[in-house]
């Protein structure tokens, strides 16, 4: 698909610091607010968030039929309800206006563009429903050998179906919102009876999510083919797990406390269209899949991540480097299987990928896979050990796209870990 505002020559007015994550190709939406404004909608350009309410308000989003006020909330959900053809349009005018021979927006910069450092960043969507995959084979992999059989780590379904499960909405976080150590019941090794206590085993996933733009009735579904047409885009997505509370809980029903205390986005949505330019092959498929799960062309993306650990007082170490193209499953295949029994979907949900590890040991997306359950402690730059996380670790998520001379990135996904309460 050919979409103008990713035109790789395209500069923009607005000064876009090198290595910055928005530059006029990328054009992400968020909600954020200021000290003077309440909660409205913007667009990452350089160092600064276009304001979306304003353009909307000064004409400068005239003839795209953009109801009143539809920037003017506390989410993303009206706008995105719009459909995909809309949210193009959008980016594409913006990315008109901001263009270094467009004079147009240039008088309105003051009132326009916001300096990121004044604007604190929102959740960008209301969240009606969480689903989480597990489509990641080295994380399978490593996940089985540990726990169950090296020789058979992957159970039968697996390279059969996208496995998954429904996580909880109601606790995913916008990047920088603390979270306290999540308390519950583990059973130690040696004991007879579990117990109660702060987990002793907080780790990360490194994940990443889809957002999706339609409402579906129920008894429908989705085919490979429609299912991009339905996403939005992406953010990056931290799915805080309590690997001990997860050990004694998780079976048969599979993971419930150990990850409902709290999941973390990054706050700005990097549409699929901005992402266009750098799709990839995903890895071959065998045994083949079922008809439905059949689909075309390349439907994986080539997103470098990144995760990092910061200690209280210290730098923040990199401790893996992943990349979104390792997925086994695609994002059309996960949507079409989560729908194919008539399952609907709304305006706004997350469908995070699960954790997504590579194939080399720096490569892992979760301290379970890095330190193989705490038996080969990482060290950070200020020469501390984790197995785990400890209090006050900051963890950050970054992920970035590069290709021909245009890097795209999410911004941080980071969360902070308070003491238990
Ligand atoms: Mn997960």
């Amino acid at each position: 698909m050919e979409i103008k505002a990713n035109d790789s020559r395209l500069k923009s007015w607005v000064a876009v610091p090198p290595h910055s994550d928005f530059p006029i190709q990328n054009l992400p939406f968020g909600i954020f607010t200021t000290t003077q404004t309440k909660p409205r909608a913007g667009v990452a350009i350089g160092g600064h968030v276009l304001d979306l309410a304003y353009l909307h308000e000064h004409g400068f989003l005239d003839g795209l039929g953009m109801p009143a006020g539809i920037f003017n909330q506390k989410y993303l959900n009206d706008f995105l309800a719009l459909g995909r053809k809309k949210g193009r349009e959008v980016r594409e005018r913006v990315s008109e206006l901001l263009r270094h021979d467009n004079d147009k927006l240039k008088s309105h910069q003051v009132a326009a563009l916001v300096p990121m450092e004044k604007v604190q960043m929102l959740l960008p969507v209301r969240i009606p429903n969480y689903t989480d995959f597990y489509s990641s084979e080295e994380h399978a992999t490593n996940v089985g050998t540990m726990f169950r059989d090296p020789k058979n780590a992957l159970l039968p379904n697996w390279k059969h179906l996208p496995v998954g499960y429904h996580g909880r909405a109601s606790s995913i976080v916008v990047s920088g919102t603390p979270l306290h150590r999540p308390k519950g019941q583990t059973k130690p090794a040696d004991a007879e009876f579990p117990v109660f206590s702060p987990t002793q085993k907080l780790d990360f996933e490194l994940e990443v999510a889809f957002i999706t733009c339609a409402e579906t009735t129920l008894g429908s579904h989705i085919t490979t083919k429609e299912a991009e047409e339905n996403i939005f885009g992406l953010v990056l997505f931290n799915d805080w797990s309590a690997r001990d509370i997860q050990t004694w809980e998780y079976v048969p029903l599979g993971p419930f406390l150990a990850k409902n205390f709290g999941s973390t986005i990054s706050p700005w949505i990097v549409t699929l269209d901005a992402l266009e330019p750098f799709r990839v092959k995903g890895p071959e498929q065998f045994p083949h899949v079922l008809p439905y799960l059949s689909f075309e062309g390349n439907r994986n993306f080539d997103i470098a991540l990144e995760v990092l650990i910061q200690p209280e007082k210290g730098e923040a170490t990199t401790v893996s480097r992943s990349n979104f193209k390792y997925m086994y499953w695609n994002m059309a295949q996960q949507l079409t299987h989560h729908t194919v029994n008539g399952c609907n979907i709304q305006v706004g949900d997350m469908y995070a990928s699960g954790t997504i590890s590579g194939p080399s040991p720096g490569s892992y997306g979760s301290l379970l896979e890095l330190t193989w359950n705490g038996q080969r402690p990482l060290h950070l730059s200020d020469g501390s050990e984790r197995k785990f996380l400890l209090d006050n670790d900051t963890v950050i998520i970054k992920g970035h796209c590069d290709k021909d001379g245009v890097r795209i990135g999410f911004g941080a996904c980071a969360g902070k870990v308070l003491p238990a309460l």
